[in-house]
C-alpha cells in the first residue's frame, strides 16, 4: 500500500495522535538552512513556547533531534556518569524502559516496583531513598501503559530533601494536563512530539533546571552519547550558533506550529478539554459496563485504560474499528497485552465527536462480538455526561 494520501483515520491510541492541518501544511513549507536567520528566529520561538508549555522559565529548553526515548536518554545520559546511583520507579512500561536506559548509560541502578495500575505513594519513593541514596531519581508522570497520572509535587520534595535531582517523563502528559516543571522543582524533563502536543513524531522537548545543568557542567567524564551530549548540543541552540547536527528543519517548523496552536488555545482550557472529554467517554464506556484499569482518582485524561470485556476478541475489535471506523485505539502493553484496551484523547483528537464516534463504533463492534449491550446506553450516558 502506498503512503496514505487521503486515508483518515481518527488517532484514539497512545500516540501518534491527530494532526492538525495547520501543521501538516507547516511541514510542507520549504526547507532551509539550519544558520538561517530565519530558522534560528524559529528555534527561538519554539523555546519561549515550550518554556511556555513545561511552564518553566528553564534558559535550558529545547527540542531534541529523536522521539520521545531520545528525549528519555538525553536525561539520563547528560546526568549520570559512570557509577553514579540512580533510582528508578517502575509501574509499567514507560519506567522500566528508562531502568534499561540507566543501566546503559552506566548507572547504578536501583528500582521500586509496583503493581501495575497504580500509583505510587510519596512514603514509597522516601523509603527507597533512605535505603540507597540516589544522584537522579526518574520517574514516569503520565504511564502510558497503564493509564495512571503520578503525582509529583510530595515526591519532588522528598527527593530534594535527598539531595537528589528528580527526573520526570512528562511525554504523555505535556499539553494535555499541568507539568509544573517550576512549580514542582522538576529538574530534567521530557517530552515527545506525537502525543498531547499533536505534532508527527520526530522530536523530544526537553528541559534541564539550573541545578541539572550545574551537575551537567561539573562532570568528570563526557558524556557518553556523542548525538544527545547537551554541553555540545546548547552550543548550537544559544547565542554562539554553533554547528553540531543538522536540525531536522521541517520537523521544526511543525513543533513551532503546534505549540501556537497550544498557546492561542491556552494551557488552562486545554488541560479542561482532555478532562470533559475524558468524563464523557468514561460515562459512555461505564454504561456498557466497561472498567478502568488504574485505581480509582489516577485515571490519566489523555489515555483511557479500560479492560477487555470477558470473552470478547481484543485484535477482533481492533480491527474492526479500524477497517469499519477508521478508528485507531491501542491494545495492552507488556503486562496488560491482551487485557486492555488503551484510548487515547490525545490533543486535536481529544474531541466530543470523536468520543462519541468510539463509543458508537465500540459499541457496534461488541454487539458484532455478542456482548447484550442495552442499545445505545453508551451514547446516552455520555450525551448527560455532556449536557451537564
Ligand atoms: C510514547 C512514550 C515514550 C516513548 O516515546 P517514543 O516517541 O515512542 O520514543 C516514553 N514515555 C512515555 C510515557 C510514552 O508514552
Amino acid at each position: 500500500m502506498n503512503a496514505p494520501k487521503t486515508m483518515k483515520r481518527v488517532l484514539m491510541g497512545p500516540g501518534p495522535s491527530d494532526v492538525d492541518p495547520g501543521v501538516l501544511e507547516a511541514l510542507s513549507r520549504p526547507t532551509i538552512g539550519h544558520l538561517d536567520p530565519a530558522f534560528l528566529e524559529i528555534l527561538n520561538e519554539i523555546r519561549e513556547l515550550l518554556q511556555y508549555t513545561f511552564l518553566t522559565q528553564n534558559e535550558m529548553t529545547l527540542a531534541v533531534s529523536g522521539t520521545g526515548s531520545a528525549g528519555m536518554e538525553t536525561c539520563v545520559v547528560n546526568l549520570i556518569e559512570r557509577g553514579d546511583p540512580m533510582l528508578v520507579c517502575i509501574n509499567g512500561v514507560f519506567g522500566k524502559r528508562m531502568t534499561d536506559v540507566a543501566e546503559r548509560c552506566g548507572a547504578e541502578v536501583s528500582t521500586i516496583e509496583i503493581d501495575w495500575g497504580k500509583a505510587f505513594a510519596p512514603e514509597q519513593i522516601a523509603q527507597a531513598l533512605h535505603k540507597q541514596p540516589a544522584k537522579v531519581v526518574g520517574i514516569v508522570h503520565a504511564e502510558t501503559s497503564t493509564g495512571v497520572c503520578q503525582p509529583l509535587e510530595e515526591i519532588s520534595r522528598i527527593v530534594h530533601d535527598h539531595g537528589a535531582l528528580l527526573l520526570v517523563d512528562a511525554v504523555t502528559s505535556l499539553g494535555g494536563m499541568k507539568v509544573d516543571v517550576d512549580g514542582w522543582k522538576i529538574d530534567a524533563c521530557y517530552s515527545g512530539t506525537q502525543k498531547c502536543l499533536s505534532c508527527p513524531p520526530g522530536l523530544a522537548p526537553v528541559t534541564f533546571s539550573e541545578a541539572a545543568m550545574d551537575v551537567i557542567e561539573n562532570r568528570k567524564t563526557r558524556v557518553q552519547s556523542w548525538y544527545l551530549d547537551m554541553s555540545m548540543i546548547r552550543r548550537y541552540w544559544g547565542s554562539e550558533r554553533l554547528y553540531h547536527h543538522t536540525a531536522p528543519i521541517n520537523m521544526n517548523y511543525a513543533l513551532l506550529e503546534s505549540l501556537r496552536i497550544i498557546k492561542e488555545e491556552g494551557l488552562e482550557s486545554r488541560w479542561g478539554r482532555h478532562v470533559a472529554n475524558h468524563k464523557i467517554l468514561k460515562a459512555g464506556l461505564s454504561a456498557m459496563g466497561i472498567r478502568y484499569l488504574p485505581e480509582p482518582g489516577y485515571e490519566l485524561p489523555m489515555l483511557n485504560a479500560v479492560s477487555i470485556p470477558d470473552g470478547v476478541d481484543d485484535a477482533a475489535v481492533r480491527k474492526q474499528l479500524l477497517n469499519e471506523f477508521n478508528i485507531e485505539i491501542g491494545g495492552g502493553l507488556g503486562a496488560f497485552k491482551g487485557k486492555a484496551w488503551r484510548i487515547g484523547l490525545m490533543g486535536s483528537a481529544c474531541t466530543l465527536s470523536n468520543v462519541m464516534l468510539a463509543l458508537a463504533a465500540i459499541e457496534k463492534s461488541l454487539s458484532d462480538q455478542g456482548v447484550k449491550l442495552k442499545p445505545g446506553a453508551g451514547i446516552a450516558a455520555a450525551t448527560k455526561q455532556a449536557c451537564g
